[in-house]
């Protein structure tokens, strides 16, 4: 009995400590109503007055424009929303500081900030939607809730993952300035970068202003579900949600690129000229995201392609009928970080027919090149610069050796049958 009552009591107090716990986690993530909420359209003000003024300029548009259109679409749909106040740092093309924007957000005693950008690379390279948040603490729990919102709209929207990231400064705190100043201040802050303005392809879903607009929508409707608002009724308590727990540690970013990049070439088809190949690599800390390759030796690589596999991945690659050079893979991950294969000559050539051998072979000519399944090199045989091959000198010298011990056995046998005669 009293046994019996012990376990009761012990399974009253598990339950009574799960509720609480969960109570304390509802507790931290629960806003009162009105939630404050800043839109920062990124850059702004004459280009080139300032290195940030502009901002990305391609297809002969700044981006500060694009923010400017997405952001104010952003507040005029956000705005209908019950339960929520908006504020945005700038309303026309003018030069704020990335200090300004954050204590804007400050004497608005806001909950969240959020900086309107679009995209671009220094190779232009690469493509699809990625946000930035604070590495630390709630900042980083906050912002990653409200950036999986966004991540879920633009995949909606068909634009590729690149992810929600951290990045840090030399000083050890967040390397964006408006992440930092946000967090300095107690506000949690993200930077939105929608998509590339120098990708040919996806400038095509922000080249006119109705589709900035849309893109200003779809940012509305990923903060209204985070905060779990609605167009017409006002909530009692806000619940962001996803309620992300608070790490413990500064979040770090992938600072390696993917590692142990294998690729083989498994069959080619004559007819397509396409070469069936598999790769395999490592990436613990982040995910490959696209691939590329180059059938120059690495000179030339192709347009970056979306990596579907975990750790191996089988492609399909247009080489060209009868050609020959050499194969090399270039893997990215999320972080723009890159990593190469091993190098793979190959030679579908067709070979040259005994009948109409050449006279003289030039040095590319002088070796041929078998890939095994396993994509190592055999170096079959070896041909000399006269077109005598190999073989046929192996021939000639074991012909001698024969002929020269014929002649000795005969000359033995010769001597033995006169030293027989003689001995008689
Ligand atoms: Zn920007």
């Amino acid at each position: 009995m009293v046994i019996m009552l012990k376990k009761a009591f012990g399974i009253v107090v598990m339950v009574w400590f799960i509720l609480a716990l969960n109570h304390v986690t509802l507790q931290a993530a629960e806003i009162d109503a009105p939630v404050i909420v800043v839109i920062d359209p990124g850059h702004g003000g004459v280009p080139g007055e300032t290195e940030a003024n502009g901002g990305a300029n391609y297809h002969d548009v700044y981006e500060k424009d694009l923010n400017l259109e997405t952001a104010l679409a952003m507040k005029k749909e956000l705005e209908e929303y019950q339960g929520i106040e908006v504020y945005i740092t700038r309303e026309n093309d003018v030069e704020m500081s990335l200090k300004e924007r954050a204590e804007f957000a400050k004497e608005k005693n806001a909950d969240m900030f959020i900086s309107i950008h679009y995209n671009a690379s220094a190779d232009h390279l690469f493509y699809g939607s990625e946000v930035w948040i604070s590495a630390f603490g709630e900042f980083y729990a906050n912002g990653y809730g409200l950036a999986t919102h966004f991540m879920n709209q633009f995949r909606e929207a068909g634009f590729v993952d690149k992810g929600i990231k951290t990045r840090i400064g030399e000083s050890g705190s967040d390397y964006y300035g408006v992440i930092r100043h946000c967090a300095e201040f107690g506000i949690t802050g993200i930077i939105v970068e929608h998509c590339y303005l120098d990708d040919d392809v996806e400038f095509k879903n922000v080249d006119t202003v109705e589709k900035q607009r849309i893109f200003g929508v779809r940012d509305a409707v990923a903060v209204a579900e985070y905060y779990g608002l609605d167009k017409d009724s006002s909530p009692e308590k806000i619940v962001p949600a996803p309620d992300i727990s608070i790490p413990d540690a500064p979040v770090l970013p992938d600072d390696t690129e993917p590692q142990n990049i294998v690729c083989s070439i498994q069959s080619f088809d004559e007819k397509t000229g396409s070469a069936q190949i598999i790769i395999t690599a490592e990436e613990k800390e982040s995910r490959i995201l696209y691939y590329s390759y180059s059938v120059d030796g690495g000179k030339n690589f192709s347009r970056l392609s979306l990596w579907d596999g975990e750790d191996t991945m089988k492609l399909e690659i247009p080489i060209g009928k009868e050609t020959a050079g050499t194969l090399q893979v270039r893997l990215y991950n999320n972080y723009n970080l890159k990593g190469d294969s091993n190098l793979i000559s190959f030679d579908y050539r067709k070979k040259p027919q005994k009948s109409d051998k050449k006279e003289s072979y030039d040095l590319e000519d002088a070796y041929e090149i078998k890939i095994l399944p396993d994509g190592t090199e055999e170096t079959e045989t070896t041909v000399l610069t006269d077109g005598t091959e190999m073989i046929d000198i192996v021939i000639i010298i074991l012909s001698l050796i024969f002929f020269v011990l014929a002649g000795v056995f005969v000359s033995l046998l010769v001597a033995m049958h006169w030293n027989k005669k003689m001995s008689r």
